[in-house]
């Protein structure tokens, strides 16, 4: 998408901290980061949320989380426990209408989320 934020990133039209890259996923570092661990997975199609997932979309999805599980094991994180994020929709926290999810460790984490 033209004006994406996320699509920039991933075409490299905007600079970004490159953790992991392949055909289909790229894993940054967030720009605010709110843990010491803060990683976004950005899916390469623009998908705006889960809203916007069709079928084709269910083995990307599954991708993502076992990436997320592994990339989470890499840095140490696997027996302090990681959150795994995704927003739908501004009132729930989206902010950048590409689909994204959030890695998050390294802190205490609340529940319910806030
Ligand atoms: P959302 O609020 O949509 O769930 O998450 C969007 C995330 O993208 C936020 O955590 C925000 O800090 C991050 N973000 C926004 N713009 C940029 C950027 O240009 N580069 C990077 N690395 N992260 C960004
Ligand atoms: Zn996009």
């Amino acid at each position: 998408m033209e004006n994406c934020i996320f699509c920039k990133i991933i075409r490299g039209e905007i600079p970004s901290k490159k953790v992991f890259e392949d055909e289909r996923l790229l894993v940054i570092e967030d720009i605010t980061p709110q843990a010491p661990l803060h990683l976004l997975l950005l899916p390469k199609m623009h998908i705006v949320n889960s809203l916007d997932m069709t079928d084709r979309d269910d083995d990307l999805i599954g991708y993502v989380f076992r990436k997320a599980g592994q990339i989470a094991r890499e840095k140490g994180y696997a027996e302090s426990g990681f959150r795994i994020v995704q927003n739908n929709g501004a009132g729930a926290g989206q902010s950048v209408f590409h689909i994204h999810f959030h890695l998050l460790a390294g802190r205490g984490f609340s529940w319910p989320p806030g």
